[in-house]
């Protein structure tokens, strides 16, 4: 089950002869048609001939998120802008938005690398994808819905939200494939028990989930409470939107797609190189895009590569798990705090939902960290002492996790801000 296999199962010399290749004429493109990319190697004195090797790209300075923003909306372009065909952005909740522009060549590209993604999870041109993920600038329906038109399979639109007209579609038109974020997936489960629909009445046999951080407790979760097999896609705005990596059946590593997306991992401290099997940000570099291409871009998230070929067959370098962000680390009295630590040690409490604010202040000289935590539909129904139980078990769980005492509560379920279907995670007012 691969989409193509000659380019996802190329021999190692094979694939860096293409991605050699591809990346002199991407760096090519980038300094003799961007302003900004041009300025940057001139003012350390590189040229695009410098770049002989792979290992060259470290001559290349980093792109970052405010680079992006500083050119905002439309000053990266590659190409005369009626090359331009469809636009997305970042959601730009702690700034100015960041924008991508596609030329239809990009979409191809785009949809290539879904549709290998959709064959990962066993789909096929028959198959029924519900696709959850918002539609609109955000990068998760549009992406998702260009693979599946390439693919041929059969795209529903839904979009994210109206939980009961996603039920009623499952069920209707036996959808086969769910695509939306980790947490909505999450609801989507509690809702079908609660609604008393058997598993037998829905036919979802996969369901491919992204956009935001998600535990191996959560994927139990979502698989059981649905009944399918779960997929971790991985993508971003900036670099393109969903799939440029994904999971295959056997659920260890996502598939970079190293042909269209050029990989590093760095010390985030000092930008240095780091090896496969070494944890640290995932810098990335498009091969293949014209209409924004983009050179080493740093996109925070903490990971490691697994170079091995994979079991099921194809060669393409993988990704472990985003364990967190190198800018959501927070340091608490000291101590460093990943909200996904938050995470885990809430879905270790019956009650607790993983939807969660992490709010931190600072009133005096000590931080003071607030949890609040949606619980759960049935316990918020409980009587209060029963709540207050549940907020404890919470705080101890949170306690061997992360080494803090946190004050911890709990409120109605649905009741915390959420951005595009993502969950709002951390509310920081300290001023440091
Ligand atoms: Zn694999």
């Amino acid at each position: 089950m691969i989409w193509d296999e000659k380019s996802e199962c190329m021999t190692k010399k094979e694939k860096e002869k293409i991605q050699l290749e591809r990346l002199q004429k991407t760096v090519k493109l980038a300094y003799e048609n961007i302003e900004f990319y041009k300025k940057r190697f001139d003012e350390i004195g590189l040229k695009p001939e410098d770049i002989k090797t792979l290992k060259d790209i470290e001559k290349i300075p980093f792109t970052t998120k405010s680079d992006l923003r500083e050119a905002y909306p439309l000053g990266l372009l590659a190409v005369p802008r009626e090359d331009i065909v469809e636009i997305h952005a970042s959601s730009g909740t702690t700034g100015k938005p960041t924008v991508t522009a596609y030329t239809q060549n990009d979409l191809d590209i785009w949809g290539e690398c879904i549709a290998r993604g959709l064959k990962m999870a066993g789909a096929k041109k028959d198959y029924i994808i519900q696709n959850a993920y918002g539609y609109g600038l955000f990068t998760g329906g549009f992406g998702i819905h260009h693979g599946g038109n390439k693919m041929g399979a059969i795209t529903v639109p839904i979009s994210a939200g109206n939980t009961q007209r996603q039920l009623d579609t499952m069920i209707d038109f036996q959808s086969d494939v769910l695509t939306c974020t980790p947490s909505y997936a999450m609801y989507l489960g509690e809702s079908r028990e609660k609604a008393g629909i058997s598993l037998e009445e829905i036919n979802l046999k996969a369901g491919i989930h992204g956009a935001e951080m998600w535990t191996s407790e959560m994927r139990k979760r979502i698989e059981s409470s649905l009944g399918i097999k779960t997929f971790n896609i991985y993508g971003l705005t900036e670099v393109m939107g969903p799939g440029v990596a994904q999971e295959c059946s056997e659920q260890n590593g996502m598939h970079i797609q190293d042909d269209h997306f050029y990989p590093e991992i760095i010390n985030p401290e000092n930008g240095e190189t780091l090896e496969p099997g070494q944890n640290g940000e995932l810098v990335l570099t498009s091969l293949t895009k014209t209409g924004m291409p983009i050179l080493r871009f740093r996109t925070k998230d903490l990971t490691s590569l697994i170079a091995d070929k994979c079991k099921c067959g194809r060669t393409t370098v993988r990704m472990t798990r985003i364990t967190g962000r190198s800018d959501d680390m927070l340091k608490i009295k000291g101590v460093m705090v990943f909200p996904s630590q938050i995470e885990k040690a809430l879905l270790k409490v019956s009650g607790a939902s993983p939807n969660y604010l992490i709010h931190v202040t600072r009133p005096d000289i000590l931080d003071e960290v607030e949890v609040k935590v949606e619980a759960s539909k049935e316990l918020f129904s409980d009587e209060i002492k029963e709540m207050e139980k549940v907020e404890k078990q919470i705080q101890a769980s949170i306690r061997s996790e992360t080494g803090l005492r946190v004050d911890v509560t709990l409120c109605e379920p649905e009741s915390l801000p959420r951005s595009e279907g993502k969950a709002v995670r951390v509310i920081d007012e300290r001023k440091l």
